[in-house]
């Protein structure tokens, strides 16, 4: 009873002062506690998980999906935490990780982000599904008023949460979190558990960079770290980032070879030297072996140049 009461409460406020007007679901999000102070948020397309990290001094986001999950958003973080939400950080520039930015900034949270990220956002952003979709530039609401080029560090709720730039690996403007005395790092979309790795060369990324990324995480990761996974569903750990890496490693280790033998981007293709790994991580449609393996071969052919 005392949650409904909240949830009503909670809409109700954001109705009045118009921040959002969509429709509370019932458990949009599905809360897990990670370890520590940290839960994630998970939606039902497992895009965009969501971290909550949480106690008496308040509350940081890391990333916020789309605009019209924020009332959903805010029922679950109150499920988790009375207090305020007091700063978001966005992992990178992409519609499903800063699209409730305007929302929670109107509902007076702090919004961080790499230097990249907002800079990123003074235009129209472009990303390379299915050939180019495009995005327009959010409102100026949206926008980090906290930038950094390196790392930042929150000293709340009884530890320090380091916020740092990582190699250009799906973006050029992606954060790692390491929350440090939780133990958990949320990776934003460098990590994906569900399937092969995005990279948006339209924004910076890079694949060789992808294993730079995935080898500094691991190399900071303990024993017993816990990971968010940017995508895919369910929380990880440092054998699921190995798993990952190992993936990286054979993908580069197949179309290296290919490239060597001096074969064009369609003989490539046509090898398909990622058959045995389809099965596992090429299902999800809008991204695929046939816009990953392009990426891969031009970076490798330079490499060789
Ligand atoms: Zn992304």
């Amino acid at each position: 009873m005392a949650q409904l009461i909240k949830k009503i409460m909670i809409a109700a406020t954001l109705l009045m002062s118009g921040v959002v007007s969509a429709q509370v679901a019932d458990n949009f999000f599905k809360v897990t506690h990670v370890a520590g102070n940290v839960h994630m948020l998970e939606a039902p397309d497992t895009d965009g998980n969501i971290g909550v990290f949480s106690g008496p001094d308040g509350v940081l986001l890391i990333d916020d999906r789309y605009d019209r999950d924020t009332e959903n958003l805010l029922v679950a973080v109150r499920s988790i935490s009375d207090a305020d939400i007091r700063f978001l950080v966005n992992t990178h520039v992409h519609p499903d990780h800063i699209g409730g930015n305007n929302n929670l900034a109107a509902y007076g949270v702090t919004i961080l982000a790499h230097d990249d990220v907002r800079v990123r956002m003074l235009t129209e952003l472009r990303i390379p599904r299915r050939g180019g979709i495009t995005f327009p530039q959010p409102p100026p609401g949206a926008l980090p008023v906290i930038t950094y080029s390196d790392a930042i560090s929150f000293h709340l709720n009884g530890e320090e949460v380091r916020v740092f730039i990582a190699p250009p690996a799906h973006t050029d403007g992606d954060s790692f979190v390491h929350f440090l005395g939780s133990d958990v790092m949320h990776l934003g979309d460098v990590f994906r558990t569900n399937m092969y790795p995005i990279i948006d060369v339209y924004n910076g990324g890079s694949f060789l960079g992808m294993i730079a990324a995935m080898e500094l995480a691991i190399e900071l990761a303990g024993p017993d770290t816990k990971v968010i996974p940017g995508h895919g569903s369910g929380v990880s750990n440092r054998a699921g980032m190995q798993e990952v890496l190992a993936l990286l490693y054979d993908i580069r280790e197949r179309v290296a070879a290919l490239v060597a033998q001096g074969l064009t981007l369609e003989q490539t293709m046509v090898a398909a030297p990622t058959a045995h790994l389809d099965e596992r991580w090429g299902k999800v449609p809008s991204w695929t072996a046939s816009d990953l393996i392009p990426i891969v071969y031009e970076e490798l052919r330079a490499l060789n140049n």
